[in-house]
């Protein structure tokens, strides 16, 4: 049985055994600045309970999944960047995912085109 806590890089951050700067905290959610920003707000946010994407969540993660969401809308409010920001769930290897533990990314702070690549 493999023991997330060791083997998942975001379960690592969120134990504190892997350095991250902390944007964020709550009961059920830990979000955190993306090491490789893509934009002047890049922020991650994830579930303290692992999950390893939205392909494997179900009805029972939908309370986590929305506060992930919620919490981002919560981050982009606080840093003022409201005027366009957008949230972003990679799902599976060939949408880019590369961390198989559910994370929305929330950019932000510059213009950000449509459709994204
Ligand atoms: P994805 O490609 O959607 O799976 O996103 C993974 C994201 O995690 C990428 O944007 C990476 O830059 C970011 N990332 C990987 N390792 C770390 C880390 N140790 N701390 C913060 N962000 C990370
Ligand atoms: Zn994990």
């Amino acid at each position: 049985m493999m023991d997330q806590s060791t083997d998942c890089l975001f379960c690592r951050v969120i134990a504190g055994k892997l350095p991250a700067k902390k944007v964020y905290e709550d009961k059920h959610v830990f979000a955190f600045e993306d090491i490789n920003p893509q934009a002047p707000t890049h922020v991650l946010i994830v579930p303290k309970k692992h999950l390893s994407g939205l392909k494997e969540a179900t009805a029972k993660d939908a309370d986590t999944i929305g506060r992930c969401h919620l919490a981002a809308a919560e981050i982009a409010r606080q840093r003022g960047i409201e005027n366009g920001y957008r949230t972003v769930l990679n799902v599976g290897s060939g949408a880019g995912q590369s961390v198989f533990h559910l994370h929305v990314h929330l950019l932000g702070g510059r213009n950000l085109g449509w459709p994204p690549g």
